[in-house]
């Protein structure tokens, strides 16, 4: 049903310039390579619960390396993962662990509230410990490549963006429904039996719920690329234990190097952060970078972007460059976003992306 749904989805499949930004998220969905989370699975880990958390990223660090030495000798058919044996610890079980330990002293994203979520502490987001689902569902609106993307939305979200169209979700307005990790692993296995094309990761924000995604990884049985989708304000921390677990980082990129997402979206640092963030998302994985084009933010903020993707991920780096604005929730406290974008400033936005250098973006 979905193929007549969205044509686009299906010519993506024989477009040169996606498949070359996204090769390796291509072969897991047809199922030619394993899933990172997979592959993190079978890297054995020697680690105790008493080490300390200096000792466990050390080890992290390590078995990162490790981990895309043999995600090339696999990718490369030197290896094959069926003949790798489970081991009794994985990669995949220590990041769990250090993602239990930030629990204790929350820091997964840059705000680092310090609240220990374990004792029941909430922290800027309002996330607790067990991982709370507004909905799961075969998205249809999502990028050609990724549709249908069988989506989960998590509840909260580290920023708060007086515009947000999830509002319901990010703000708690809603309550969710509290998922125990096994059954949410069945969800996405019965997403990928639907023929969703990938896992993906959502809110809100996904990254408050960093530890409660990679344990429902451990009991995913299907390969599945995982797609992380998020507002790119996430820590070190966050991005470190995202690499050889995220297949595509579908990242968010909205305010330029001034105050827009201080003022707008409460997010101070956030030009600094979300930079680095997509250097490494760029590193560990595959990217695709969507850029919400604001009303009468085109200087200050789309102009800047652009043109940093194409001067620091390069001219073929996957973009959507989006047009969706709607004023929303508290918009209407910003003079310039009470109205929608004009045609004038769509047209003016692919102009920027064009005279940046990006050939691989949508709108
Ligand atoms: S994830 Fe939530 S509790 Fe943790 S640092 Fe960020 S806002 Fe604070």
């Amino acid at each position: 049903m979905w193929r007549y749904l969205r044509p686009d989805s299906m010519a993506v499949l024989n477009d040169d310039a996606v498949k070359r930004s996204l090769a390796r998220y291509f072969n897991v969905m047809q199922g030619e390579k394993p899933a990172k989370f997979q592959i993190a699975k079978k890297i054995f880990a020697n680690f105790n619960k008493d080490d300390s958390l200096e000792t466990l990223w050390q080890r992290h660090s390590s078995l990162t390396r490790d981990f895309y030495k043999l995600e090339k000798e696999i990718d490369t058919e030197q290896k094959n993962l069926e003949d790798i044996p489970q081991p009794s610890k994985s990669y995949l079980d220590l990041k769990i662990e250090i993602a239990r330990r930030i629990l204790e002293e929350c820091h997964f994203c840059v705000r680092k509230c310090g609240v220990n979520r374990l004792n029941g502490h909430l922290g800027f987001c309002k996330c607790g410990t067990e991982l709370t689902v507004s909905s799961i569902f075969e998205h249809m609106g999502e990028e050609p490549e990724l549709v249908p993307s069988g989506t989960i939305f998590a509840m909260g979200c580290t920023m708060r963006c007086k515009h947000c169209q999830n509002w319901t979700i990010s703000q708690w307005v809603d309550k969710g429904e509290v998922y125990p990790l096994e059954k949410l692993a069945k969800e996405v296995e019965a997403l990928h039996k639907n023929g969703c094309r990938n896992a993906n990761l959502v809110g809100g924000e996904p990254t408050p719920w960093l530890k409660q995604w990679l344990e429902t990884f451990k009991h995913v049985n299907v390969n599945i690329p995982v797609v992380w989708n998020s507002n790119a304000y996430y820590s070190q921390e966050t991005a470190r234990l995202l690499a050889g677990f995220a297949d595509v980082y579908l990242l968010d990129f909205k305010y330029g190097p001034g105050e827009c997402a201080t003022q707008i979206s409460e997010a101070p640092d956030y030009w600094k952060v979300c930079t680095q963030n997509h250097l490494t998302a760029n590193e560990y994985g595959e990217l695709i970078i969507r850029v919400l084009v604001l009303p009468n933010h085109l200087e200050c903020c789309t102009k800047p972007i652009l043109e940093w993707i194409a001067e620091n991920l390069g001219g073929e780096t996957r973009v959507n460059v989006m047009f969706q604005y709607r004023p929303e929730w508290r918009a209407y406290e910003v003079p310039e976003l009470r109205r929608r974008l004009t045609r004038e400033e769509m047209e003016a936005a692919i102009k920027l992306a064009k005279d940046a250098g990006l050939t691989n973006f949508i709108t």
